[in-house]
């Protein structure tokens, strides 16, 4: 008898492969585990086995493989078929899948690039020879591929010597640089607590002898500070304050006058964390709560409502808690890694060790770890908390998802392949486990609030904040009136600069929020008009004051600053529009005194980057926050009493059907971040349209309003929830060609369906590093068959393909654009 594997390869294919293998091998293999094949000329892969038979491949002579590389399945059959239902719910290949879901570390293919894992010391005396081969090739040679240990080692299977060298961290894969993050330890000073007593006090300053002048001096600084910042002093800024060397104030704390205390925040041993704390629920939490569970016992999904600060963290806490009792695992997924720091140093506090942390800025063998956690269901990994990749663990045991901020568009994944929605796919790999799941939101995104009205999820509510604190007042400030009646200073409005300088006073602090990054978007030519372009994009560069640079945001080309114009040679040229810098810059000259940050891509690029300015906010070193959407990212913060939106129209006009629906989220989300603890705050937001019927639910809070309205709009223009969209987008650095075959491609989607088929439209940016781009959108009402109509469209694809004068145009699918 003859024996078979079926195996995915880590190749844009779309099918899977059958290798020949031994009766014996046969027998010891399983589904899941990982062996290295031979494909194509010369290249080895890492393959997966998805089935064992006996059934030879008719249309090709099936290779032998070369190597086993697990004793036991590193992937379960769960993920094998939530893989499945990816690749053809979102039109991709298996191999996509399979790339993207599996860390790179367990992913070797020829193209990975090895180097020395330089700090690690090696006893060579314990390499293998080909081992010590590899290692001695690096010492001369910074880094190799596969097809060069192939080479080296003179033999077809190098995965496994690879394998071990990884395991001994003497190599490691180029992509990875291993960071570690040191939480910033800042020394705070308060005074003694003996000295409370009003009468300690005076004893104290009248003791002072001549001799200790400073050391008087340095407490009475001490105190001006204290009233005039409202906020722990760290013992930096008083000796600078009080302009004298830390051994002074050293002396005072041997002396017992100040206590020093530390704040820090710590991610690399949870248990140190844990406090044994006990779970209050307030009323309304505990309500909510309680529905939530009963609405598990009829229903798969639930839609927490609940506005922003109302402690829907606590509730899921809960939740997770009774999950760990009864031995299930729990994923909660997060729209952005840089919110994990709050969350998990929020978790550690109940589940300690319990809680693993998995993204794509861990490195491999942080990511390989935490992936043989949830394997071996170990104690360590109970809870996951992640971005979106971490829904491709093996899970064998999931008894709850949570998404929060569902309503967050990172949860889609754009590029590459598989272009999965984490929520939506969640949903599905939640029923495989026969697990619950809850979105949590201030602002669900329409679909979802549209599954909760018409009762396929439920829904539960939660309108008041913790502990009872109002919503933020909101107030709009008209900056046509502003402008006119010269009530500016820059692109600050005389009322928002009178807030910002109260909230100073009062000790609290300000976010600002500005959706653009940069100084300002263009640089224009007051004489001819022309606005510098970026030579390999169809877009405007944007100028950038801190570089003196023009810079692409899309390909990231980037040339210093001209002088003077590059079509008519004029010096006049003008910035136009803002972005967050130059709020920054002006903001800087109004307020020097105080400590300014930006946040925004620029700012964030490092590992812990975000993490440092959160920190730093957090602890009130920082006085004014100035940034992008990521402020708008579920961050709690108890000392910000003032939020500015700087500029609300420039979200309100962007060309999409999402707009309206993601200003109102952003504004809500931004202004949720006033006002937390024990205050209510306040918002500004700066508009031209201060009757925009966005800008009035945000101001009353109306979310039902929105949606509604919205919900209209979709139906009538014909948009989810009512129509699925898929969209193509066709890539080619020929014009002309392009033109020609999105125009084919769409004829002939055109007369085989019965539903609108919109384009070959050019994209607001049509080219981006020098390939022109042409989108198809396909709208599919939602009560067609979907599955059919995609196999239809895939058929459409593979006929396109087969035109040899189109064969070069790349086409992508994207499923449920967003
Ligand atoms: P949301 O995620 O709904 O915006 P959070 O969960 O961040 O709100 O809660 C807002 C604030 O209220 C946090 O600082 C949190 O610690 C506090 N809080 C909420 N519920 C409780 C509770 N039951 N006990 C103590 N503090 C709570
Ligand atoms: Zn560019
Ligand atoms: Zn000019």
């Amino acid at each position: 008898m003859n024996f078979f594997i079926d195996v995915i390869l880590p190749l844009s294919l779309p099918k899977t492969f059958t290798y020949r293998v031994s009766a014996d091998e046969h027998l010891f293999l399983q589904k899941g585990m990982r062996v290295a094949v031979p494909f194509g000329k010369n290249k080895i892969y890492t393959a997966l086995i998805v089935e064992l038979h006996n059934n030879e491949p008719s249309l090709y002579e099936a290779k032998f493989i070369d190597q086993i590389l697990d004793d036991r399945p590193i992937v379960n059959e769960f993920q094998i078929k939530h893989w499945f239902w990816i690749s053809t719910y979102y039109m991709c290949s298996i191999g996509d899948v399979y790339r993207g879901a599996l860390p790179s570390a367990l992913l070797l293919e020829s193209e990975t690039i090895i180097s020395q894992q330089k700090e690690n010391f090696v006893n060579e005396a314990e390499l293998s020879d080909d081992e010590f081969l590899i290692f001695e090739a690096l010492q001369h040679q910074s880094s190799l591929k596969i097809q060069n240990i192939v080479d080296i080692l003179n033999k077809k299977t190098v995965l496994p010597v690879i394998h071990k060298l990884l395991n001994k961290g003497i190599i490691t894969l180029q992509e990875e640089i291993h960071e570690v993050y040191k939480p910033k330890l800042t020394r705070y000073i308060k005074l003694h607590s003996q000295y409370n007593e009003e009468a300690n006090l005076i004893a104290l300053l009248n003791n002072f002898n001549k001799k200790a002048a400073k050391q008087k001096d340095v407490i009475l600084h001490y105190f001006q500070l204290q009233s005039r910042e409202k906020k722990p002093i760290a013992a930096k800024q008083l000796a600078e304050s009080a302009n004298v060397s830390s051994t002074i104030i050293k002396a005072l704390i041997e002396k017992q006058v100040f206590e020093e205390y530390y704040i820090q925040v710590d991610r690399i041993n949870f248990d140190q964390n844990k406090k044994d704390k006990k779970l209050v629920l307030s009323a309304a939490q505990q309500n909510a709560y309680l529905e939530i569970v009963n609405s598990f016992t009829s229903k798969e999904v639930c839609l927490l409502h609940g506005v922003t600060s109302s402690g829907k963290t606590e509730i899921y806490t809960q939740l997770i808690e009774n999950e760990l009792e009864k031995g299930k695992q729990v994923l909660y997924l997060l729209p952005e890694i840089a919110l994990t720091t709050q969350l998990v140093s929020r978790l550690t506090q109940y589940f300690g060790n319990k809680v693993a942390v998995f993204h794509s800025k861990y490195s491999y063998n942080e990511r390989v770890e935490v992936w043989q956690q949830v394997l071996q269901n170990s104690e360590k990994a109970q809870v996951v908390i992640g971005a979106r990749s971490s829904l491709f663990l093996p899970y064998s045991n999931l008894g709850l998802i949570i998404v929060d901020e569902e309503h967050e568009q990172t949860f889609k994944q754009h590029d590459p392949a598989p272009r999965y929605h984490a929520r939506d796919a969640a949903i599905v790999l939640a029923q495989y486990h026969m697990a619950k799941v809850l979105l949590g939101s201030a602002t669900p995104s329409i679909e979802t609030y549209f599954n909760a009205s018409i009762g396929k999820f439920a829904l539960v509510s939660l309108k008041e904040r913790y502990g009872n604190v109002a919503l933020p007042e909101i107030e709009l400030v008209d900056l046509k009136e502003s402008y006119f009646k010269k009530k500016m200073k820059g692109h600050f409005s005389t009322i928002l600069i009178d807030n910002i300088t109260e909230a100073f006073s009062n000790g609290e602090q300000v976010i600002l929020f500005q959706n653009r990054r940069g100084f300002s978007p263009v640089l224009e030519c007051m004489t001819c008009g022309h606005v510098p372009q970026c030579p390999q994009c169809d877009v405007s560069l944007t100028y950038h004051k801190y570089k003196n640079q023009l810079r692409c945001h899309y390909c990231g080309y980037s040339m210093a600053k001209p002088s003077n114009c590059h079509a008519c040679s004029s010096v006049d040229l003008e910035t136009k529009g803002f972005g967050t810098e130059q709020i920054e810059l002006e903001l800087t000259a109004l307020f020097p005194n105080k400590n300014i940050k930006r946040m925004d891509q620029d700012t964030t690029r490092g590992k812990y980057s975000f993490e440092k300015i959160i920190d730093g906010f957090k602890n009130r070193e920082i006085d004014v926050l100035v940034g992008t959407q990521m402020l708008a990212k579920g961050l709690d913060f108890d000392n910000v009493s003032l939020v500015g939106i700087m500029n609300a129209d420039n979200m309100l006009y962007h060309p999409d059907f999402r707009a309206f629906e993601r200003s109102y989220q952003m504004m809500t989300q931004v202004s949720g971040r006033a006002g937390r603890s024990d205050k209510r705050g306040k918002v500004i937001i700066q508009t031209y349209n201060p009757l925009h019927n966005i800008i009035q639910q945000v101001t009353h809070n109306d979310y039902e309003g929105m949606y509604t309205e919205q919900l209209y709009e979709r139906k009538i223009y014909f948009y989810p929830p009512f129509f699925r969209l898929i969209k193509l987008t066709l890539k080619h650095r020929d014009f002309d060609k392009l033109k020609e075959g999105s125009l084919w491609l769409y004829q002939v989607l055109q007369q085989n369906s019965n539903h609108p088929v919109l384009g070959p439209e050019e994209p607001v940016v049509s080219r981006i590093r020098n390939e022109y781009i042409r989108t198809i959108m396909i709208k599919i009402p939602a009560e067609t068959n979907l599955a059919q109509t995609k196999k239809t469209i895939q058929k459409i694809l593979n006929s396109f393909d087969l035109v040899s004068q189109y064969r070069s145009i790349k086409v992508s699918v994207t499923v449920d654009y967003y």
